[in-house]
């Protein structure tokens, strides 16, 4: 019996699982990163087109049947079977990874992947289709969101191949899509990378609002003021400050999709300035900012991520950091 809270639904069309390997481009010489093997359709198939596969498996019966099924094949001495959870699993070397995934592990999975050193060639994952779609989305479309932009910074993503239902036993409730992620080489420093998600969370919060707006928020900009106060008191050498209290997670992005155009008016209600009588010092700043790249009047669900990375420029030249 399968386990549903391991996301366990075993791939039945075996012209699927071709395909799939078919796309992934695997070389000959290719060490394989399988996660999640299960029964093993995929293992083989993997097996017999690379040089070997190392697979991560949370479920020792499952680690079981597939040591067993490839006892005393030829397969069996290029096939490593780790048992545990991918997530707390320190990744050996791969050149390429390719897998059928449980859901729930999607987005911490693809960032623990493009964090991985040395850059594997390109990894292609089966994902829920919403996930999938949020993924490569680009600027305009209506799922670019926090995700998109922090994948698309690190990687090249492109949808493969749609999935439905029928192809997994048992059938998932979502349907599905294969997508290809070639990590950007030379990777974009780690520096860079977690501030840029500090300054997504801030403009995917309500990404059909005005930047202009999003940034006049009193939580946003006294937090914002309070990361730039710490820095300048410890020096920036040493600015490492957690935006705690004001952690706009995943979950929270994704319940609050496309809101439609919302009504400006309504946030400058709670737009009540810290300085007595007038707008405080560190709100100019941050809207001249915005005003010097044009910004104001932007929204983020149509900002590339060129335009992104100049808005962190300008905020990091006027000292003002994101992380
Ligand atoms: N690859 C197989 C196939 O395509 O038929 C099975 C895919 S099934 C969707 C997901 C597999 O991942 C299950 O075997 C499950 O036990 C395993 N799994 C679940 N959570 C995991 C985790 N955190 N780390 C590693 N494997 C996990």
């Amino acid at each position: 019996s399968f386990h549903k809270s391991k996301g366990q639904h075993i791939l039945k069309n075996p012209l699927l699982v071709d395909s799939i390997v078919q796309k992934a481009g695997i070389r000959t010489t290719d060490i394989i990163l399988e996660i999640g093997p299960g029964t093993g359709n995929l293992t083989k198939k993997l097996l017999d087109a690379g040089k070997s596969v190392v697979a991560v498996e949370l479920d020792p019966r499952m680690v079981l049947e597939l040591q067993r099924r490839f006892q005393g094949t030829p397969y069996h001495h290029r096939l490593k079977v780790i048992n545990g959870d991918v997530l707390k699993t320190d990744l050996p070397f791969f050149d390429i990874c390719v897998a059928n995934i449980p859901y729930q592990i999607s987005s911490p999975l693809v960032f623990k992947l493009l964090s991985h050193q040395p850059a594997f060639r390109c990894a292609v994952i089966m994902f829920q289709r919403e996930f999938a779609m949020r993924l490569v989305a680009q600027p305009g479309d209506p799922l670019y969101c926090r995700l998109s932009a922090n994948a698309q910074l690190r990687a090249r993503v492109t949808h493969l191949l749609k999935v439905g239902k029928n192809n997994f036993r048992p059938p998932p409730k979502v349907d599905s899509s294969v997508v290809r992620i070639e990590p950007r080489k030379p990777a974009p420093d780690t520096k860079l990378v977690r501030e840029f998600d500090g300054l997504m969370r801030i403009c995917f919060n309500r990404k059909n609002k005005t930047l202009g707006s999003i940034f006049k928020q009193k939580p946003v900009i006294s937090m914002v003021e309070k990361n730039y106060r710490t820095l300048q008191a410890v020096g920036q050498s040493l600015g490492k400050v957690t935006m705690d209290g004001f952690d706009f997670g995943d979950t929270e992005e994704e319940l609050r999709m496309d809101d439609g155009d919302d009504n400006e008016d309504e946030m400058e209600m709670d737009d009540t300035d810290s300085s007595v009588g007038g707008v405080s010092e560190f709100k100019t700043k941050v809207m001249n900012v915005l005003k010097e790249g044009d910004f104001e009047d932007k929204r983020s669900s149509k900002l590339t991520q060129q335009e992104f990375l100049y808005l962190l420029s300008l905020f990091n030249k006027a000292g003002i950091h994101f992380t």
